[in-house]
């Protein structure tokens, strides 16, 4: 497939489960690059994929990723590393 990313590979994995997100929006102050509050006022990953009611992006680097995970009150923000978990 001609699809010009690296989707089918990718180092790290970010994923919010959206059902648990309060939209406090602390993800998106810590994370602008990769999080907004979406229509809903719920987290959305700028560029994700949806899989039931989860976004989920692969990416090459863990930018600031990690800070967002850890800046979420309610830690539903996840970064797998090479399929194994970091937060
Ligand atoms: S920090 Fe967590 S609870 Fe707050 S908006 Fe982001 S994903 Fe939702």
């Amino acid at each position: 497939m001609n699809s010009g990313n690296s989707d089918d590979n990718p180092k790290f994995l970010v994923v919010v489960e959206r059902d648990k997100c309060t939209s406090c929006g602390t993800c998106e102050d810590a994370c602008p690059e990769l999080f907004e509050l979406d229509s809903e006022s719920l987290a959305h990953i700028k560029g994700s994929k949806r899989v039931g009611n989860n976004d989920e992006l692969g990416v090459e680097t863990e930018d600031c990723s990690l800070d967002a995970a850890e800046s979420c009150p309610v830690m539903c923000i996840h970064v797998y590393e090479d399929g194994e978990e970091l937060i």
